[in-house]
């Protein structure tokens, strides 16, 4: 059978009809906990009633004018954003990739201000920012970019973690204009860096005065136990790129600025049809309310903790778990084998998780996930993982 549907996706045998909160139901009426949010997405859990009613009263009113206009409800979630960050200014756009487009270019035309022929920026090994042409080559991924050649060039990649590896590109090259990186590695395999590895990047930028910019778009709201990741190491970048879960599921990404970086795009010098229409913008300002009142980024801290708690608990003696790691709800179970598998096995026990970098089982929860949701999730995680690593 021919699908009317470009087969760009390996999908699962299933199709989900509704949701609430962690728990997601199919078209059979079976029902699964979703320790995925759609890839850290639905951070408050499906059909939240916040979300439900900013998108129903919004586009009962007005969906979509133009950024010909003036739009408050786009100006209010600009200024609330501002506070949440402490950053400058916004550009708002629709997806993860065109945040990092924004930010690509602001970082390209920042470098040609200041004198640069071919301004280039510093981008890691098992990165991920996108599947647009410039935030593929920015990628770390070769088969993300196999097919795809010519790739936009002005790149320049170094191992992830690694300050060494940065400041010898900066001692070779005079036209970096930007180090563009994710706070933890999301796609790569839930890589955490060293507690102090941001921190030695924004020296590193106020030294050679270029442009930190920080691909947010998986740690940010809330997910890793602070509104953005960046809080958790007292700095500010200049760029922040957020999108996933800003919106719960409605589409919506950011590109922040700050100081030199927010001075850098002028009228015509970028746009987007779509970006930060009310629609979008009601969405997440429900979503930034919601976290703010739930306090979501403390919840994400504690229950984090009780699922790595859990599973190293339950996982620690087998040989075949190489690491279990987190930060937040953003958890990671590296096996040393590859494991894609579990995710059909957990799929047929009623339990949605995720594999990435081919061994590194991927988990991340809505922050609203309670403790009788985590023990069900740590229980059915580390029997399938058991079971699977006895059998191999
Ligand atoms: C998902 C993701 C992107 C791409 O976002 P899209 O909305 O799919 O374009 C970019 N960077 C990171 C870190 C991501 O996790």
């Amino acid at each position: 059978m021919n699908s009317p549907i470009m087969p760009t996706y390996q999908r699962l045998p299933v199709c989900f009809e509704r949701g609430e909160g962690a728990w997601l139901w199919d078209d059979a009426g079976n029902r699964y906990l979703d320790a995925l949010s759609g890839i850290a997405v639905c951070n408050l859990g499906h059909a939240h009633v916040a979300v439900q009613r900013a998108v129903s009263e919004q586009s009962a009113k007005l969906v979509h004018t133009s950024n010909i206009y003036q739009i408050a409800v786009q100006q209010r979630l600009a200024e609330r954003l501002m506070s949440l960050s402490g950053m400058d200014n916004v550009f708002f756009c629709n997806s993860g990739a065109e945040a990092n487009e924004a930010a690509i270019k602001l970082a390209r035309k920042y470098g040609h201000s200041r004198g640069m022929a071919l301004p280039h920026i510093i981008v890691m090994e098992k990165s991920f920012h996108g599947r647009t042409l410039a935030t593929l080559s920015a990628t770390g991924n070769t088969k993300i970019q196999q097919g795809f050649e010519p790739l936009v060039e002005g790149f320049i990649r170094v191992a992830y973690n690694t300050i060494e590896a940065i400041e010898q590109v900066l001692a070779q090259h005079n036209d970096i204009a930007a180090i563009l990186v994710e706070p933890v590695q999301g796609e790569g395999g839930v890589n955490i860096p060293d507690s102090d590895y941001l921190n030695k990047i924004r020296a590193l930028c106020d030294k050679h005065q270029i442009l930190m910019m920080l691909d947010e778009i998986q740690t940010g709201v809330a997910r890793t136990g602070q509104f953005l990741c960046y809080q958790h190491n007292g700095i500010l970048p200049d760029v922040c790129t957020m999108a996933k879960a800003l919106g719960n599921g409605v589409p919506i990404g950011a590109c922040l600025a700050r100081g030199a970086a927010a001075q850098v795009f002028s009228a015509g010098a970028h746009g987007s049809t779509f970006g930060g229409n009310p629609l979008a913008c009601s969405a997440a300002l429900a979503v930034l309310d919601v976290i703010e009142q739930q306090n979501l980024a403390a919840a994400a801290t504690q229950q984090g903790l009780k699922i790595y708690q859990g599973l190293t608990q339950r996982l620690a003696a087998n040989p075949h778990v190489v690491d279990i790691r987190h930060k937040g709800l953003m958890i990671g179970v590296e096996l040393a084998q590859p494991c894609a598998e579990l995710v059909k096995q957990a799929l047929a026990n009623y339990l949605l998780i995720n594999v990435t970098s081919d061994k590194t089982i991927r988990l991340l929860p809505p922050l609203i996930i309670n403790d009788e949701q985590i023990e069900l999730l740590v229980n059915d995680l580390s029997t399938l993982i058991t079971a699977f690593t006895e059998s191999l």
